[in-house]
């Protein structure tokens, strides 16, 4: 066993950690005050590499292991967790597209994708059908060298900034999963109208939903195989749920660090904060409890590196990191007083943000469905 990260690794996150606290972190709370998606930072972020782990070096891209993503999250989201959805989005997006992709679409997409030009963003949910999203309404049907796309995608991060989508429909409405496919869609395709939500953190990534009204889009931009979608391309979610907690993990231990300096300096009774167990021994808890987690993420990203089965460790990365975060994040708050609850500091921020991710991507019982799914066999799934 080796639970140190390798050299290259250590050296991508010191970079990663100096970048977060100098240009992420002071400006985090003035982006989601002024609600601007921040493109520019988006596109550093390219320039660092961080938007082009998952695609291969023939592409631009960086050619990185899995773990080293999960550092990108976690480091990223210390300093500004909306800024982190550039490695959830584009590894996701980007690993699909490097593994399932014809060349021509690779070619034409995974540069941009890289280098961090273009956003990417992922569009499987529907306004009725999330957790069971082989209830998908959205239709691609074939006509010719063309499939047509009609429907609605919900709830989708960067809907209202992004220049690409991959959506995922239909292409065999009487198969449930068996009959659904994955399709490039650039975003000023005609057909393709966007509509941003307001919600209540996350506001940068600017997420809403994706109307496709006849969208016509060649052979060539469908991912994988027809009808595997699925099963091919949906085996990207395992990384992104693990990227997805550390992403959290990254905000709360942040927040922590916040915290722990705060009381060490504020009194109460003539004594640091800090010196009270009722204090010191939050503090410990959380970061336990979070450290665990995170080890738990990095091993599994090891698995999925190692080409091993690690669908019920992701499922428990997700389930347990934005969970543990949100817990800490909340504690932070409640030991910084009054102070904690205000806009000056960005535990408000982070404690919205993070608990979007409870939902996203698979909510804590969709997690928990697929743990049981994984240890009692499908023999007892309920759907
Ligand atoms: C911040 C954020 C970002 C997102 N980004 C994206 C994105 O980029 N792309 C995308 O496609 N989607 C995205 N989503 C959508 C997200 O994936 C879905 O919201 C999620 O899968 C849940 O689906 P739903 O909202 O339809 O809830 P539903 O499926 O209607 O579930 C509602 C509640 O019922 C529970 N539930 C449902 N079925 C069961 C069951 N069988 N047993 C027990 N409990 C159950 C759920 O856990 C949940 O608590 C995002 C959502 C959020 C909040």
């Amino acid at each position: 066993m080796d639970f140190s990260f390798q050299r290259d690794h250590q050296a991508f996150q010191e970079v990663l950690q100096a970048f977060a606290q100098t240009e992420l972190l002071a400006n985090y709370t003035r982006w989601d005050r002024e609600a601007t998606f921040p493109r520019d930072m988006w596109r550093k972020l390219g320039q660092l590499g961080v938007t082009a782990l998952r695609v291969d070096e023939a592409y631009g891209g960086a050619g990185a292991d899995a773990i080293m993503a999960g550092i990108a999250a976690e480091e990223v989201a210390r300093g500004d967790f909306n800024l982190a959805y550039s490695v959830i989005l584009h590894s996701l997006v980007g690993e699909i597209l490097n593994q399932h992709a014809s060349e021509d679409i690779k070619a034409s997409y995974l540069p941009s994708l890289a280098n961090g030009e273009r956003v990417f963003a992922i569009a499987v949910t529907e306004p009725d059908a999330g957790s069971d999203a082989a209830a998908m309404r959205t239709r691609a049907e074939r006509r010719g060298d063309r499939y047509i796309l009609t429907g609605e995608k919900s709830g989708i991060s960067a809907a209202a900034v992004a220049d690409v989508f991959l959506v995922f429909a239909k292409t065999d409405v009487n198969a449930g999963a068996k009959g659904i496919s994955a399709f490039v869609v650039p975003a000023d395709t005609p057909g393709v109208s966007v509509k941003r939500y307001e919600d209540m953190g996350s506001i940068p990534i600017a997420r809403g939903s994706v109307v496709l009204d006849h969208v016509e889009i060649a052979l060539e931009n469908r991912v994988g195989a027809e009808n595997r979608g699925f099963y091919e391309v949906m085996n990207g979610f395992d990384l992104s749920r693990i990227l997805i907690a550390l992403q959290c993990i990254g905000a709360a231990l942040q927040s922590l660090d916040e915290t722990m300096a705060f009381v060490k300096v504020r009194h109460s009774f003539g004594q640091p904060l800090a010196k009270y167990q009722g204090v010191s021994f939050q503090i410990a808890e959380h970061y336990t409890k979070l450290q665990m987690v995170r080890w738990h993420c990095y091993r599994t990203l090891w698995l999925r590196d190692a080409l091993q089965p690690h669908t019920m460790e992701a499922a428990m990365a997700k389930w347990m990191g934005p969970k543990t975060a949100v817990e800490a994040i909340h504690q932070c708050i409640l030991l910084n007083g009054h102070y904690g609850y205000t806009k000056d500091l960005p535990l408000e921020q982070r404690l919205r943000d993070v608990i979007g991710l409870e939902i996203g991507d698979g909510t804590a019982q969709t997690q928990q469905m697929i743990i049981a799914r994984e240890l009692l066999g499908k023999a007892y799934k309920p759907y």
